[in-house]
Parts: C-alpha cells; structure tokens; sequence
C-alpha cells in the first residue's frame, strides 16, 4: 500500500509504500477512501506537538471501507463504511476514562500521531473508537466531520448558552460550527485574519450576523467566543469581546504564547477553557445532530499524492471550508 509520511517535523511528506497490516482482535483493516486534513496534521508536521522520533502517516479524519475485521469485531461487518477520529485508543480504567473524560485519558493514543493515520491506502483502527457515518454524506463530505465537527461541536457545548457567539478563525472546524449555532438560533460573529474578505464573505454566506477582521472589537458584547486560530494574541482580544459571564474556549492543541493581560478584562466571571481531544460519546451525539441540521461541509480535494500542496494551502489560510485527501 502506499502512504504519506515524514520522520522528522520540518520536512515534506515522501510518498512510501508499505505492506498493508494485518488487524489485530479488535481492529478494523480499512481502506481508506477520504481522509480530512486538519490544522493538528500541521502542527505534528511542523513539530509544534512533541516528535515521536519515528516516521509519522499523518490523518485522523479518516472515511473508509472494512476491508478485513479482526477477531472479536462485532459492530462492523466487511464492506461497511466507517470512520476513523483523532481519538484512537484509551486505557479505560483510569480515573479520567471512567469519569466520561476519556479525552484526557493520560494514556491516550491518537490516530495519525501514535497510530499511523489515513495519508494512505489502508489503515488499522480499533473498532471501539470507529463512528457509524450518516449516510447522507459523501466519503470526502463525510471526512471534515470526525475532527473539524467533532472538536467544533464539543467547543460548543463548552461554549455554554450564548446568544451572540464569537468565532476567531474562520476555517474548516468554523464552518461546521457556524451551521451548528444558526440551527440553535445563535447569533455568529466571525473574526478572520485581518483582510480576509474570502473568509469573511463565506461566514456571512454560512448565515453569521457580522464578520470582520480579528483586530476590530466586536460590534456589541458577546456571550461567548470560541478560539479555532491558533494565536495566543487572541485570547486577550476574545476576553475583551465577551461581556461578565462569557466564555473564552481555546479549542486548538497548541497555540502561539498567550500576552500578559490586565486582570480587569477576566473579572466579572469571565472564563478562559481549552477543548481537549473528544470522547466518543461526543462522536455519537455530534454525527446524529449533524443530518438533522443538516451540517453541509464545503471541502476542496487533493489527491493523496498532494499531501503537500494540501497541507501548504492550509498553512496560507487559502482553503475555504475543509481541505480533503481522496484516495
Ligand atoms: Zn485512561
Ligand atoms: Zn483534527
């Protein structure tokens, strides 16, 4: 099989090909047909997330096909579509999996970081961790689903009950959300790198109520912000946007160095909460909400051997919506 993988950060994924693996109990061979590409793959391939010291096949928004089901599989049957998330094994007995926080389990492993991901042919998932797709959804409309509206639907929440809601960083995570916020009668205020008319026109057309540039205040105070770009100089920008009460949620894993900031723009019962990861109790709630929206995802394709170009593109903040690997 052929795969996309690099060994050290920094440098450009080389194409490889490789024996495919044989599933072990439990797991799933999959053949990958759609694999998103997430601003996590960049930060893994620019080393901003600790190296692992061994070649990494990033890809963690993975749709695909059983192709072989390991011993003991039940849930999935050969030639059944499924998909492959970010979270990909977890202890399951520490104190954190069996408190519904498996998301923070410390012996987490992740798909396209510890476990080989889908910048390839096959993949090996273990089947506990992979999500039923509805069916209304194409392979590569599918894929921005597992990570760009997972960890966009899990900041929601964590967002709390806002009305007036801030977005920073309009790109594929901010789309889906966006939809999400409108269905619930949310009112969307979109904060995109300064002069991204593109950006900005395609939240207005996603239904936001205003859209601007990150370094204008917002038009009025908002109840709560959620924070996709991953730029520390935000966090202070997005307290002072919010009024008493407001949440400021950090939903990227890594970001630039937060400036100090004077205490009175936290006061008054402001907050500031990162997203960490998802459970797969977020994956169920998120993939059955998302057809009844119904969450339309806007993706541009790549081919596999494009990995590149795609993740370039993403680099330069040019893609609109949710850049896709097809395979
Ligand atoms: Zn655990
Ligand atoms: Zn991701």
């Amino acid at each position: 099989m052929r795969c996309m993988q690099f060994h050290e950060p920094g440098t450009p994924l080389e194409s490889v090909t490789k024996d495919a693996p044989a599933p072990r109990p439990g797991q799933l061979l999959v053949r990958v047909s759609a694999c998103g590409v997430c601003r996590t793959d960049l930060h893994i391939v620019d080393g901003e997330l600790p190296a692992l010291g061994r070649a990494i096949v990033p890809g963690h928004e993975i749709v695909g096909v059983v192709e072989v089901a390991g011993p003991g599989v039940e849930r999935f049957e050969i030639g059944q579509r499924v998909g492959i998330p970010w979270l990909g094994w977890t202890c399951g007995h520490c104190d954190y999996c069996v408190s519904g926080r498996e998301n923070l389990c410390d012996q987490a492993r992740f798909t396209g970081y510890q476990i080989d991901g889908g910048y390839a042919e096959y993949v090996i998932a273990d089947s506990r961790y992979c999500f039923v797709l509805p069916e209304s959804y194409s392979d590569a409309e599918a894929a921005p689903l597992l990570c760009a509206g997972l960890i966009g639907y899990r900041s929601l929440v964590m967002a709390g009950p806002a009305k007036r809601l801030g977005i920073y960083g309009f790109g594929a995570a901010a789309h889906i959300v966006a939809q999400l916020a409108r269905y619930r009668d949310v009112h969307v205020y979109a904060f995109t790198s300064p002069g991204d008319a593109a950006a900005q026109k395609f939240a207005l057309a996603l239904g936001a109520a205003w859209a601007g540039d990150s370094t204008v205040p917002a038009p009025e105070p908002l109840d709560a912000a959620i924070l996709f770009a991953p730029v520390g100089s935000l966090v202070p920008a997005a307290l002072r946007a919010v009024a008493k009460g407001g949440t400021v949620v950090c939903a990227g894993i890594h970001m630039s160095d937060i400036p100090a900031f004077p205490y009175h723009i936290l006061w008054g019962e402001r907050r500031i909460v990162s997203v960490a990861n998802l459970t797969r109790k977020d994956g169920i709630d998120f993939l059955a909400l998302a057809p009844k929206v119904p969450v339309k995802t806007t993706v541009e394709t790549f081919p596999l051997a494009h990995a590149n170009e795609a993740l370039a593109r993403l680099r330069g903040g040019s893609v609109n919506g949710a850049a896709v690997l097809t395979i």
